[in-house]
């Protein structure tokens, strides 16, 4: 009798979730560890100018080396950590580790470039996420104006207002905001003026359609127009392709992102891609008034 009853209580759950929920639990408490054991760490990935090639800035991108499993992809575990509200302390790690790297590369390089960290929408359910970035910055000694924030469109939806306030006070106090995976949402457009990004990221799913169909072409050519009449920057995320490179320098896009320049790499790496570009860029000039 004990037995068919414990069957049953089994029967509600998918064996699939079940496995699910274990494999979150230990996750979760890896990731406790992991953050006192120093197993996370920062991949830096380079942002592009597309008119001449010239790093600009990296995007930092957390990175965890699991002693068993390996590196465990931010996919798999930042939506556990926002759950569980871990993500506050990844993003004091994060912030941290790229102020310092930041600064030290403001130090080694005469034009220092920007590094971009992501902030979870988590964050922005305290109105305290102005002044603890900018302590958390100030304390290694990184000024804002060399980090940008980036932050997803649906992020901004769980809380609209304190979104806002939270941004107006990151803007307030120097740094550069970002907002990223452009067009994946619902209220893009609205968005963009109201808050106050210096620029925009076009997500990859855009980038890897826009040489095949020619709706996706249109629909970048507006989202350019447009953020040029509201006056921000545009990067192109995901590009993997010499032409997606091509199509984004014809249509005037000034920013891009993806493995055709270089995957997230070590500090170390980043800096030598820094001083020397592994690429060279085919001029978007010599191809006439952008009709080829
Ligand atoms: P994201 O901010 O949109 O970052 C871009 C993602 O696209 C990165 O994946 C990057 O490695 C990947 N990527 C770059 N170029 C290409 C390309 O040419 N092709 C393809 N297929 N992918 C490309 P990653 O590093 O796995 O990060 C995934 C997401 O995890 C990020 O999306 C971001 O939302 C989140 N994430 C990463 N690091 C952090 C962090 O420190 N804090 C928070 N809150 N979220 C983070
Ligand atoms: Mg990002
Ligand atoms: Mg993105
Ligand atoms: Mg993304």
């Amino acid at each position: 009798k004990r037995h068919e009853g414990r069957e049953h209580r089994y029967a509600l759950f998918n064996p699939d979730m079940h496995a699910r929920a274990l494999a979150d639990m230990e996750l979760e408490r890896d990731l406790r560890h992991a953050l006192k054991q120093q197993e996370l760490m920062l991949y830096y990935q380079p942002i592009v100018r597309l008119a001449d090639g010239a790093i600009t800035g990296f995007e930092a991108l957390v990175r965890w080396r699991h002693p068993q499993h390996g590196m465990v992809p931010p996919n798999r575990f930042i939506p556990l950590a926002e759950d569980t509200l871990l993500i506050l302390d990844i993003s004091r790690f994060v912030l941290r580790e790229a102020g310092r790297q930041a600064l030290a590369w403001s130090r080694c390089f005469e034009r220092a470039p920007i590094v971009n960290v992501n902030l979870s929408g988590r964050q922005f359910i305290s109105s305290e996420v102005a002044t603890e970035t900018s302590q958390l910055i100030a304390e290694v000694g990184c000024p804002p104006a060399l980090i940008n924030i980036e932050i997803t469109e649906s992020a901004i939806l769980t809380n609209k207002a304190l979104a806002l306030a939270g941004m107006e006070g990151l803007h307030a106090q120097g740094f550069k905001l970002s907002m990223d995976d452009f067009g994946t949402g619902y209220s893009s457009l609205s968005y963009l003026h109201e808050f106050p990004f210096d620029s925009i990221k076009i997500d990859q799913s855009f980038v890897s359609r826009l040489t095949r169909e020619p709706r996706t072409a249109a629909i970048v050519t507006a989202i350019l127009r447009l953020a040029e009449t509201l006056e921000k920057r545009v990067i192109a995320e995901g590009i993997e392709t010499p032409d997606q490179l091509a199509a984004l320098q014809r249509l005037g896009c000034a920013g891009g992102q993806g493995y055709l320049f270089s995957p997230p790499v070590e500090a170390s790496a980043a800096e030598a891609l820094y001083k020397q570009p592994s690429w060279i860029l085919p001029s978007s000039a010599g191809s006439g008034n952008g009709t080829v």
